[in-house]
Formats: structure tokens, C-alpha cells, sequence
């Protein structure tokens, strides 16, 4: 049975609406609501699905950022995870903290776990990167599979559903190995009162970056952060015809 490690990380929540800072550093982050980032909770469903079916032993979730991502993790605790490891990045280190750091992180973190599987996000709704898992992979040399919609396990090896362009694609891969959790592949669990309570009797191991031998100096410096152009008032017309003469008049048709 496998052993399966999941990445949890915790981002402003979607329905918020980001406000960029006044001096174009980033976007305000201060007193905003948070959640795990919404691929994430898919990525952790799946892996309790898995547990359910007896196709996973244990579950572990990973999340690197401050004190508070420890709420991410007791949120995937209540969900069914066995337990958390919270790499705490915080303050400047977290602000420039890249894909490429948390891949090392997972990787190191797979190695040292034994871990079988590893299932996160197919990207961060903050940073839309969407490079975690195949970098990941990569640094583990495991083969991965992105965007991913259905997982049937037989002996050791992974039959995937990947959503792609204008269809989807079919592969096999053995374990051990990396995927990355795409919208349609399951519809994720609430915690309930009683799993939460719980959750807070799980276990959750503290690491740091350096405990990892992860260095997580900045590799990109980001210039600015803008708001998208602001989108022109639109015009109400009485009928057909009105329209059809002002796409004429601004040479539309
Ligand atoms: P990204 O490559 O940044 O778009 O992130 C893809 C996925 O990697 C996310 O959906 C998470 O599963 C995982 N991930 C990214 N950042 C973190 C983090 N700070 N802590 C834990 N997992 C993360």
C-alpha cells in the first residue's frame, strides 16, 4: 500500500477580492480571508479516497509558510490526512519563496517519508505558476502526471486521465510518482464538527527549510505587481437594430 504525501499550500481565498499594495510590491495580504488553495483540497480528497479504498496506508501533508499555514494543515487533518509537517517560511523568506523551493522541499520531504505518491495542485490560484509538480518530479526523478482528472491504481502502476487541450489523454506510470490534482478529478469533502475536533489531536512536525538543506535564497526579484486594465462601461441599446448600426458606424461589419 502506498504511502502518500500531499502539498497543502494556504493562499487568499478565491472569492476575495485582491487588492494590489499602493507601492506595487504585491497584493495585500493583511486581515484578508485565507483557505487552502482550492486544487489542494482536491489533492488531499483524492489521497483519502485512496486511503478509504485500502490503496494508501497513510497519508502526509506538507505545507511551507508561516504560523498560520498550520490552519491549512489541521484543515487536511479534518479531512482524513493522518498527519502534518509545517515548514515554517515567514516574513521576507516566504515573500520570495518560489516553486522551485517548495519542490525541493516536497522532494526532500518524499525521500525522507519513503513516500510512494506525491499529489498536489495543478497550480497555486495565487501565484499561478503551476510548476511545483513537475519540478517535483523532476528533482526526484519519478515520472509525473499533470492535470490529472481519474487515478485507477492496479499493481504498482497508475492508469491517469490527463485533461488536455480539447481532450483527454490516457497514460500509465509506475509509482513511485508525482501528480497534480485537475478540477474534475473529484469534488472535495467539508470537514465535519467532529473530524475537526478530531484533527486537532493530530500530529504536526515543525521543520525549517535549513533542517531540509533547502536554500530558499530569491532566484527572481518581482519588478511590479498591477492591477488588470480597467474594463470600459458598456452601453445599453434599445434593440437589434441599434445595434447593428453601431457596429457599422464603428466599422464592426
Ligand atoms: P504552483 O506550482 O505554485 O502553482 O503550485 C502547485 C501546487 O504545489 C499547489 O497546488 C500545492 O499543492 C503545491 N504547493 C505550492 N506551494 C506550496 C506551499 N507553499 N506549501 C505546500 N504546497 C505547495
Amino acid at each position: 500500500m502506498a504511502r502518500v504525501l500531499v502539498g497543502v499550500k494556504r493562499v487568499i481565498d478565491y472569492a476575495v477580492k485582491i487588492r494590489v499594495k499602493p507601492d506595487k510590491t504585491g497584493v495585500v495580504t493583511d486581515g484578508v480571508k485565507h483557505s487552502m488553495n482550492p486544487f489542494d483540497e482536491i489533492a488531499v480528497e483524492e489521497a483519502v479516497r485512496m486511503k478509504e479504498k485500502k490503496l494508501a496506508s497513510e497519508i502526509v501533508a506538507v505545507s511551507c509558510g508561516p504560523a498560520q499555514a498550520q490552519e491549512t494543515l489541521r484543515t487536511a487533518l479534518a479531512m482524513g490526512v493522518d498527519r502534518g509537517i509545517h515548514v515554517e517560511i515567514s516574513g521576507p523568506e516566504y515573500e520570495t519563496l518560489q516553486p522551485i523551493h517548495v519542490s525541493q522541499i516536497l522532494a526532500k520531504i518524499a525521500k525522507d517519508e519513503k513516500a510512494d505518491l506525491v499529489i498536489v495542485g495543478k497550480q497555486a490560484i495565487d501565484d499561478d505558476s503551476n510548476q511545483t509538480a513537475q519540478m517535483t518530479a523532476a528533482f526526484l526523478d519519478w515520472p509525473q502526471g499533470t492535470f490529472i482528472s481519474k487515478i485507477e491504481k492496479t499493481n504498482g502502476e497508475l492508469k491517469l486521465t490527463r485533461e488536455i487541450d480539447g481532450g483527454l489523454e490516457m497514460i500509465k506510470i509506475k509509482m513511485p510518482a508525482v501528480l497534480s490534482a485537475d478540477l474534475r478529478l473529484n469534488e472535495p469533502r467539508y470537514a465535519t464538527l467532529p473530524n475537526i475536533m478530531k484533527a486537532k489531536k493530530k500530529p504536526i512536525k515543525k521543520l525549517s527549510p535549513k533542517d531540509l538543506g533547502v536554500d530558499t535564497a530569491a532566484r527572481i526579484e518581482v519588478v511590479s505587481v498591477e492591477d488588470p486594465p480597467v474594463r470600459q462601461a458598456g452601453s445599453i441599446l434599445a434593440d437589434v437594430d441599434e445595434l447593428v448600426t453601431k457596429l457599422k458606424e464603428g466599422g464592426h461589419v
